[in-house]
């Protein structure tokens, strides 16, 4: 077996049973000069009981096997990594297993840097899992702010264009569907205008106090509502003047909407006397001109039918147009 002397890495030869039979000098300078006649001796307790489990069962069956990670165990007790080759051979009419050793100590440290780097990676992981968690809970957070902010703000947009006594829509609301239906209407289409004046209405303040004036606005609203149609807005336009807003509606048919408001107000009974109005109407064709003139030229006619009306001795309906 001289020439196993020559061969550059460790190198045993045992039995089929373990019983050392050579050990070559490169084999002495790594684990031990010391030598026994059992190989157990040169492993640390895991690897022999890896051995008798595994190595030994494959090797017998296979009569070979290659690169087994195993550990060789020097005199001073180190424990040496090394990959092992072994095969069983016919020698001089003997069976006899030959073991090549490579020591494999990066392989350890590619083991422990691969460890650190999945503890790491872990580490890393929860992290992330709990900034993600941290995120979702801000981004709740935020949902939650910007539809408390939305709601918000509908609400005050809808307190903008309300009349706070009636609830009715006020002059901004007017706006908003007179300017909506510009926008919509063509150049043949027409609408209406009805402004609503309560007749002596100080005399009611006068007699029963401010606060059943109020009541009497609020009732007042609500027969208005009553009387007006599904497309129209009914609005206060200030004080005891209200307004209705009838798009697509001409003068005829605003004449009709005008009898059902008389219709209604007398039937609001206040110390025994039913209320009454004054009602002008103003009609006109969309004409292209811009949202606040149209309007401001609609409620100043439909104002001056108002005034004639009053002055023809309340309680009726004047048209602007059937004006002198
Ligand atoms: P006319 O038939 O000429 O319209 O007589 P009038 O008394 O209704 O007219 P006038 O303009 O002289 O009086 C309107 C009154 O409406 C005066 C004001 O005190 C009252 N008024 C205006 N706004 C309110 C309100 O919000 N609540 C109450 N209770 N009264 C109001
Ligand atoms: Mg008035
Ligand atoms: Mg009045």
């Amino acid at each position: 077996m001289l020439y196993l002397e020559h061969l550059p890495c460790p190198v045993l030869v045992t039995s089929c049973s373990g019983r050392v039979l050579h050990i070559n000098r490169d084999f002495k300078q790594l684990v031990t000069p010391e030598s026994s006649d059992n190989m157990d001796y040169y492993l640390p307790p895991a690897s022999r009981i890896f051995l008798h489990t595994y190595a030994w069962p494959l090797l017998l069956r296979n009569h070979e096997f290659n690169e087994l990670y195993m550990q060789l165990q020097s005199a001073d007790g180190q424990q040496i990594p090394v990959m092992t080759n072994a095969r069983l051979i016919e020698a001089e009419g003997e069976r006899v297993v030959i073991w090549l050793f490579f020591v494999a100590k990066e392989r350890q440290r590619f083991e422990a840097e691969l460890l650190k780097a999945r503890k790491h990676a872990q580490e890393n992981a929860i992290e992330l899992t709990k900034v993600n968690i941290e995120l979702q809970k801000a981004n709740a957070k935020l949902s939650q702010y910007a539809q408390e902010a939305k709601t918000k703000a509908d609400k005050f947009a809808q307190l903008s264009l309300t009349d706070p006594l009636t609830n009715l829509g006020n002059r901004r609301a007017l706006t908003r569907d007179v300017k909506q239906w510009m926008n919509t209407a063509n150049s043949e289409s027409v609408a209406s205008l009805l402004l609503i004046d309560v007749d002596f209405f100080k005399q009611i303040n006068d007699c029963f106090g401010h606060a059943e004036g109020d009541e009497v606005l609020r009732h007042l609203a609500k027969q208005l509502l009553k009387s007006a149609g599904k497309h129209d807005t009914v609005i206060r336009h200030g004080g005891e003047e209200f307004a209705l807003w009838l798009p697509n509606l001409d003068q005829e048919e605003a004449k009709r909407t005008a009898q059902r408001v008389h219709d209604h107000m007398v039937q609001i009974l206040v110390g025994n006397k039913p209320i009454t109005v004054s009602i002008g109407i103003a009609s006109m064709a969309q004409n292209r001109q811009d949202t606040g003139i149209f309007l401001d030229l609609l409620l100043a006619e439909a104002d001056a039918a108002v005034y004639e009306a009053k002055a023809r001795g309340r309680n009726c309906t004047i048209c602007f147009s059937d004006m002198d």
